[in-house]
């Protein structure tokens, strides 16, 4: 990684652990005071895709990690089965601390906590943002949005791709749901090789190419070789 890269990431990471600290101490919903603890969140701090789900669950909260439950453990085969990897991504929750009995978190609670998910995607910097399920779908595209109608459907805002899909826990209830949810996987990896390429190939113009470090045919099969990681199958979550 060039010296400039490293520093930035060190940037990232002070920014995040200042929104994290505040975001330990914060008691501005009633949300928190049955809650053991906050759930910020995890994951790269560089990364291209965010996954944005609705609260913690009950082993979310002892843990204090996202995702790490039942559904958690499902959403990391569909990664797997994507070919993506959890650690290249960043995970996170639109309200920071669980909702009495899983219960969905109410429109006061998801406003009130705002400010601490606006504040990761602005230091993240995310191009992809997956909406898991409802509440998210709503926090992040439009408050009366359907997931039923939404799902699988691309939306373009300031420069992020949104992909609404459903919450796996909906996928847990209703099996049926999880071939809609595969294909939006598979989409979601597409569009992130589309970036990748067009990073790589900024990347070469830029550093390699023009200044004639990095032969033409050298780059083509990095990139054919990051390309050639395909998916997964379908089964694998099954
Ligand atoms: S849910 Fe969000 S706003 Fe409410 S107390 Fe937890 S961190 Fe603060």
């Amino acid at each position: 990684m060039p010296a400039w890269g490293r520093s930035k990431w060190r940037v990232l990471l002070m920014d995040l652990e200042s929104i994290r600290a505040r975001a330990m101490a914060c008691r501005r919903c009633g949300l928190r005071q049955r809650a053991k603890q906050v759930v910020f969140g995890e994951g790269n701090p560089h990364a291209v895709i965010m996954l944005v789900g609705e609260g913690p669950g009950a082993q979310e909260d002892e843990l204090g990690r996202p995702f790490v439950g039942p559904a958690g453990q499902l959403l990391d085969r569909i990664l797997a089965a994507a070919g993506l990897q959890r650690e290249e991504l960043y995970i996170t929750n639109v309200v920071k601390c669980r909702p009495p009995g899983n219960r969905a978190p109410d429109a006061d609670e998801v406003q009130t906590c705002r400010p601490i998910l606006a504040a990761q995607i602005k230091i993240i910097r995310p191009r992809i943002i997956v909406c898991l399920g409802a509440v998210a779908t709503r926090a992040l595209i439009a408050p009366g949005a359907s997931i039923t109608r939404l799902r699988g459907q691309w939306i373009t805002r300031a420069g992020i791709h949104f992909l609404p899909t459903f919450h796996p826990t909906a996928l847990l209830r209703d099996a049926a749901r999880k071939r809609p949810v595969w294909e939006d996987f598979k989409a979601l990896r597409a569009l992130y090789q589309d970036l990748q390429v067009q990073q790589m190939t900024l990347t070469f113009e830029r550093e390699g190419h023009r200044e004639g470090q990095t032969p033409h045919g050298e780059c083509e099969v990095k990139l054919n070789e990051s390309l050639s990681a395909g998916y997964g199958s379908h089964a694998g979550f099954r």
